[in-house]
């Protein structure tokens, strides 16, 4: 205890609705614990260049309700190199900091990872990505927020596809992840969901149409992760076309929106949750390690940990879909 006294703070890779929670809480509990707080603008690229200033309390004042990231985000392809991270960590002892708490998703921690590995800073890892796909950690920052925004927007679809007798293919983020589509799809009511983790056989989803929809609906959502091997909404969306001419079918690809807005409650409270919990294990000598939340309880996972396993999705909501669409 005692050993750390300046405290960085990057957000890095996607940005995700709930980071600037997580940087106030941050900063705050950093100057509360005695420490400086200094916020890293644009990821590793800055942290190359030196591009910090110290924080004070009033530098995080009003944006808890903010989506986006004040410090700005960025991908770095120079900190993959190990001559990249010399060149951060040069300027992380010009400045004297100590500890860095790092705000992204499996790639911010594999920089991380390499970070401390080849140099003396203590690195302690934020999960902040809409995606979900962090291993050791129920949630990740961004996520509930996400899934609220499909849920909104797959909403006011629902009204036009049920007014007009469409089916509807909505993509939506996640990358190579199908959380944000399996949560809104049970959230959404969605007939039909279509996620990487579980092969998407166009005939399943052509019986469903044939047994289940055609005789009792006249409207329909179908929920497609971005990363699903059908290929995507449009792909899936001109096959079941070509199947089925009868019916009036829609493609909306719901885009940037996902990752934009006011983060939800719980978004908030688990940044600032994980904010103080990244700055309390700093303080008490952690390193390599990611804060998680698993079953409302602070988790500590080492980077290797949450950077080599990958995330189940919940079988639970796998089943919900099925029962629940006929
Ligand atoms: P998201 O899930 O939102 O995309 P991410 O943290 O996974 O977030 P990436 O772009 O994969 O986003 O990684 C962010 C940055 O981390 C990269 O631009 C790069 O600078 C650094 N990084 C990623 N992978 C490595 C690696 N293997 N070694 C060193 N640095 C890495």
């Amino acid at each position: 205890m005692g050993k750390i006294k300046k405290i960085g703070v990057l957000t890095s890779g996607g940005d995700a609705p709930g980071m600037n929670a997580a940087i106030r809480a941050v900063v705050r509990a950093a100057i509360y614990n005695g420490c400086e707080a200094y916020g890293i603008f644009y990821g590793y690229e800055g942290l190359i260049e030196g591009n910090m200033k110290k924080m004070e309390s009033h530098d995080v004042s009003n944006i808890i309700q903010r989506g986006g990231t004040i410090l700005k985000t960025a991908r770095s392809r120079e900190f993959k190199t190990v001559e990249g991270r010399a060149k951060a960590y040069e300027q992380i002892k010009k400045v004297g900091l100590d500890g860095l708490v790092v705000i992204g998703g499996d790639g911010t921690f594999s920089g991380a990872r390499a970070l401390c590995q080849e140099h003396d800073l203590h690195v302690v890892g934020i999960p902040g990505t809409i995606d979900n796909d962090l291993y050791g950690t129920d949630y990740t920052i961004g996520y509930d927020t996400a899934v609220n925004t499909v849920v909104e927007a797959v909403d006011k679809i629902r009204d036009t596809a049920s007014a007009h007798n469409r089916l509807f293919f909505i993509e939506v983020m996640g990358r190579d992840a199908g959380f944000i589509a399996l949560r809104s799809a049970v959230a959404t009511g969605a007939e039909a969901v279509l996620v990487p983790e579980i092969r998407t056989d166009v005939n399943d989803l052509d019986k469903y149409l044939e047994h289940d929809y055609k005789p009792h609906k006249s409207s329909g959502i179908v929920i497609v992760a971005e990363g699903d091997k059908s290929g995507g909404a449009y792909t899936i969306a001109e096959q079941i076309s070509q199947r089925h001419p009868e019916y009036d079918v829609r493609v909306t690809v719901l885009g940037h929106i996902q990752r934009g807005g006011s983060p939800s409650a719980f978004d908030r409270v688990m940044a600032s949750t994980l904010g103080v919990a990244a700055v309390d294990a700093l303080l008490d000598d952690q390193t390599s390690i990611m804060v998680g939340l698993m079953n409302k309880d602070i988790v500590h996972v080492p980077f290797n940990k949450a950077i080599k396993n990958s995330k189940q999705l919940n079988h639970n909501l796998v089943g919900l879909t099925d029962i629940l669409s006929i």
